[in-house]
């Protein structure tokens, strides 16, 4: 039996993600992406952390999109003989002592024992918390830019690269053009504006600085209401807001604004602030992914906030339900919209 060719659309995390599992199952796969168009993994801070810091919550399913997320970037850095994934620590700075004694208390047991590390009294100089903080376990940073420039290089060598800007109702004639049997779409946020699939997102404006100081340790993650996250040469990121308005990716000066707050709230030393950008997050109403096939083809989206994290867990989802025909999980499968 001939076999089955696949036409993917969009090169941000999702698509890029779902293109190496193919390419990894050897199977038959085209990508067509347009990169001037909006892509919040170009500007992601790819952090992945299972937990989420501010309520001390484990994300549904996070040890599932654990374990496949760090094989999968360790052996794709590997293959493309590049680096792009740093293991790094989070510490996660308290503010008073019921945070610090609520992290002593959950780190001593499942699941939280895996990822919620031991507690340092002492804050670090230029820090304002003064309960010390919480170092984590098994959390990662990913270079986003980077990983997609890396991906797209190979898929161009590879020739599995067209770089279009996709119409809906061209669908038909570049499946035709390709000879693709199934069409996937990765299309990230933008996928809101496809009649009946607005209904489903929403999706939230980020925004991020880029800092340079040399009073901030380069080797940790920094955790309180917003992060620093090292990115090499006394660089920084910082971030991240929310925002359910003017879903663009320009940022504002109000998201400026509250970034400087939040930082200079946190940290005293001095800074210069290097780089202001803005991204549209592809939150679902439900916060949960979205797979599975509607209207004659397939949807990978609903990465939310944590698109580094679930991607390969979720593509492996995907790939088995395209050519073994395995069940998608109801929770993450498209239908519950729509059934
Ligand atoms: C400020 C900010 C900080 C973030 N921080 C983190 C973090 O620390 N960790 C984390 O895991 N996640 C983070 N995220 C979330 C992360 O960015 C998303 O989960 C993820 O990038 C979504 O990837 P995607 O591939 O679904 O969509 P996108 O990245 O939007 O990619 C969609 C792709 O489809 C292409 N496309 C769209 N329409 C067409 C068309 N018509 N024709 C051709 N091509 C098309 C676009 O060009 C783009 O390449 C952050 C997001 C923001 C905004």
């Amino acid at each position: 039996m001939a076999k089955k060719k696949y036409l993917i659309i969009g090169q941000g995390i999702a698509g890029s993600v779902l293109a190496l599992e193919m390419y990894h199952r050897k199977m038959d796969f085209v990508v067509v992406d347009q990169p001037k168009l909006s892509s919040s993994s170009k500007i992601a801070a790819g952090v992945v952390n299972p937990v989420v810091l501010k309520r001390l919550k484990m994300v549904q399913g996070a040890e599932n999109f654990l374990d496949h997320s760090e094989s999968f970037y360790k052996l794709w850095q590997n293959n493309l003989q590049s680096e792009f994934y740093h293991q790094i620590p989070i510490c996660h700075l308290f503010w008073d002592q019921e945070s610090q004694n609520n992290w002593m208390e959950k780190s001593a047991n499942l699941p939280f024992s895996r990822f919620l590390g031991v507690v340092n009294p002492k804050s670090p100089r230029f820090f304002n918390p003064e309960y010390g903080f919480g170092k984590m376990k098994e959390t990662s940073w990913m270079d986003t830019f980077k990983f997609l420039n890396q991906v797209r290089q190979y898929l161009k060598k590879e020739g599995r690269l067209e770089e279009l800007e996709i119409e809906w109702k061209n669908l038909k004639n570049l499946k035709e053009k390709h000879q693709a049997s199934e069409i996937i779409i990765c299309n990230g946020h933008l996928l809101k504006e496809q009649g009946s699939y607005s209904q489903l997102f929403s999706a939230t404006r980020g925004e991020l600085l880029t800092i340079r100081s040399s009073d901030i340790p380069e080797d940790v993650i920094f955790h309180a209401g917003v992060f620093i996250l090292p990115i090499g040469n006394k660089h920084f990121k910082v971030g991240a807001t929310y925002h359910w308005d003017n879903l663009r990716d320009e940022p504002s000066e109000d998201g400026k604004t509250k970034l400087i707050k939040q930082l200079e709230k946190m940290f005293s030393g001095n800074y210069e602030i290097v780089k202001h950008e803005a991204g549209v997050r592809p939150n679902t109403q439900d916060r949960k992914p979205l797979l599975g096939k509607k209207d004659g083809h397939y949807i990978f989206n609903g990465l939310g906030s944590r698109g580094v994290l679930m991607a390969p867990y979720l593509a492996n989802i995907l790939v088995d339900n395209l050519e073994k025909g395995l069940p998608i999980p109801k929770e993450y499968d498209i239908k519950r919209f729509f059934d």
